[in-house]
């Protein structure tokens, strides 16, 4: 049946160069697209028009075909695909977050950056969670709209629950339990009317009918939101894959996209390009970046691609930090 082939999506957010943790969470997902005959997406997470870095998607583009993990489906008709790209898909977002105001999950708020920042420093102070005060979580539906017609500046907010418990069932680590007080009303869509990634992301995985969402673990404590306005719109959830950060050899921090290669200090934070331009095969790199996390059995030191889509499984990866 359908369920059985998986949709996987690459979800980079053009902010930096593709290093080996990030080449990790794209050929997994390609190894299970392929392995069950599936589709791998590309999609560039380009709503936060500030962070973008110029050439960082072609430099993705070229990284990723490089090492041969190129992807099955685009916006446009037949091939070679571009990425989907959300900044191409601004009012879909804005449909979908006014979807949430009419059924009550979500609101506008209009509070001004300097009341945020006043509110977020005394909270912080006493390490006080969540870091917005519902302020406007209560206004008047009505008044509200009418505030958003005359064009006062305004953000929409999610309504968080307040009591109870959020669980993320994540496959290799099981049910995380998140206090739902300590949530905050986040916010869905910027006064400048981009999406942030929270809800473009969840839209994009629900339209494009993402089974499984693979990626870093720096991702964990955003989760439960996630898991919220999944529940919100009513759809069912992707399965959740979390996988191990990379850590430095000294065990500190995880690998930085803005970070130079130093392959003579820690041999971390490692630039595909950076290998390409030193002559790595290809090959050598997806073995070295599939063993990151993953091992097979004690003996076998070489796989090809095919041998990978045919050998990996998600439920053989360790969730420690690798
Ligand atoms: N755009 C996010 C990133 O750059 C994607 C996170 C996700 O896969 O949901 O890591």
């Amino acid at each position: 049946s359908q369920e059985n082939h998986y949709r996987v999506r690459f979800a980079p957010s053009p902010t930096g160069h593709v290093h080996l943790g990030s080449a990790r969470t794209a050929l997994y997902d390609y190894l299970i697209a392929k392995q069950t005959q599936g589709q791998f997406i590309l999609r560039i997470e380009d709503t936060d028009r500030k962070r973008l870095v110029e050439g960082a998607e072609e430099e993705l583009m070229n990284s990723m075909r490089w090492l041969g993990i190129d992807w099955d489906e685009g916006p446009d008709k037949g091939g070679p695909y571009g990425p989907y790209r959300q900044s191409e898909r601004k009012e879909i977002y804005q449909k979908f977050a006014h979807e949430l105001i009419e059924k009550d999950m979500a609101y506008y708020c209009f509070c001004s950056s300097e009341r945020l920042s006043k509110v977020r420093q005394e909270k912080q102070k006493d390490k006080q969670l969540p870091h917005y005060d519902g302020f406007c979580r209560n206004l008047n539906k009505a008044e509200a709209e009418e505030r958003v017609k005359n064009g006062e500046p305004h953000v929409i907010r999610f309504k968080s629950p307040k009591q109870g418990t959020t669980v993320v069932h994540d496959l290799l680590r099981g049910d995380i339990v998140f206090e739902n007080a300590n949530l905050d009303d986040f916010i869905l869509v910027k006064s400048d009317g981009w999406a942030l990634y929270h809800l473009a992301a969840i839209v994009d995985d629900y339209l494009m009918k993402v089974t499984h969402v693979i990626r870093g673990s720096e991702w964990l404590p955003t989760s439960p939101l996630h898991s919220l306005i999944w529940q919100a719109f009513g759809w069912k959830e992707p399965v959740w894959v979390h996988l191990s950060v990379f850590l430095k050899p000294s065990g500190k921090g995880k690998m930085s996209k803005r970070e130079a290669a130093d392959l003579s200090n820690d041999g971390y934070s490692i630039f595909i390009k950076d290998l390409e331009d030193l002559g790595y095969l290809p090959e050598a790199v997806i073995n070295w970046v599939a063993l990151m996390g993953w091992s097979y059995d004690d003996h076998t030191e070489f796989f090809t691609l095919d041998d990978l889509v045919e050998k990996f499984s998600l439920e053989k990866l360790n969730p420690s930090p690798a």
